[in-house]
């Protein structure tokens, strides 16, 4: 499957790796929108939270876990995730995805 996040998750593709589990990997995104901006992706291929399997339940609550896991890692102590689902909302890898950003004031509502 041509999918970029497939590829970073099995090593084809380089990324900065910043935490792994079993079933999660997070990495540096390419363009980042706060100075913390990482990426965090079930390792297996899910398109969006729309895809997502009942049986998908264990790896999506891993990705939370990831989160707080690199949270402590980091020092982080005020972040944002989100995931954006579908083209409008601004989704242009569907290999679900996670965002977690720090470093800076974030608004709310988001825009
Ligand atoms: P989305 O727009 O789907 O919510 O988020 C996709 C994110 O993936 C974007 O923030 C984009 O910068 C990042 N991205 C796209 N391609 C790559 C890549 O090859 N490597 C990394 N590290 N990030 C990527
Ligand atoms: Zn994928």
């Amino acid at each position: 499957m041509d999918c970029i996040f497939c590829k970073i998750a099995c090593g084809e593709v380089k990324s900065r790796i910043v935490y792994e589990d079993d079933k999660t990997l997070a990495f540096e995104d390419l363009n980042p929108q706060a100075p913390t901006h990482i990426l965090i992706i079930p390792k297996n291929h899910i398109e969006s939270i729309l895809e997502a399997k009942d049986s998908d339940l264990q790896t999506i609550g891993a990705i939370n876990i990831a989160a707080r896991n690199i949270a402590k890692k980091l020092n982080i102590s005020d972040f944002r995730i989100v995931s954006n689902c579908g083209k409008k909302a601004g989704q242009s890898v569907f290999h679900l995805h996670y965002h977690f950003l720090a470093g800076r004031r974030f608004l709310w509502p988001p825009g």
